[in-house]
């Protein structure tokens, strides 16, 4: 298990996303560097969700344009694409089989549940290199 520190700064940016996208999924790309064991986030990038509108309430869609963007954005910040965070309105803040599809082993993906329009717990994941399953990340909030 690795860490992924979140600064409070970016916690409360995702909080936020998840509650103004309910009853839909926010998205966005997490830039950062690695540090000892584990990754510091240390921007984000709010990704319009390219799911179609029917379907955005359990699903979220980055796109290969956005993607090329983000890797952009992070070359000129000097930090790196390490992973997504997405929302999971009125369902556990845990990946669905849908995430285990369209997910790569390496990055981190830190889910947020939204219940009833409120953030409430947020986790991190990583996809095994097998793709079988992921395995909860410790997620840490520093000032
Ligand atoms: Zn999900």
């Amino acid at each position: 298990m690795t860490v992924l520190n979140l600064t409070e700064k970016t916690e409360k940016q995702i909080r936020r996303a998840g509650a103004e996208a309910y009853p839909d999924e926010c998205c966005g790309i997490l830039l950062g560097t690695e540090d000892g064991d584990g990754h510091v986030v240390r921007s984000l990038r709010p990704v319009v969700n390219a799911r179609e509108s029917g379907e955005q309430y359990h699903r979220f869609l980055i796109t290969a344009e956005e993607m090329m963007q983000a890797e952009l954005e992070a070359r000129r910040l000097g930090l790196d694409i390490i992973g997504f965070y997405h929302s999971h309105p009125d369902h556990p803040a845990a990946p669905s089989a849908y995430d285990r599809d369209h997910a790569l082993p390496f990055y981190h993906y830190v889910i947020l549940r939204v219940a009833n329009g409120r953030p409430e717990d947020m986790t991190d994941w990583r996809l095994r290199l097998s793709r079988e399953a992921f395995d909860a990340e410790n997620l840490k909030i520093e000032p």
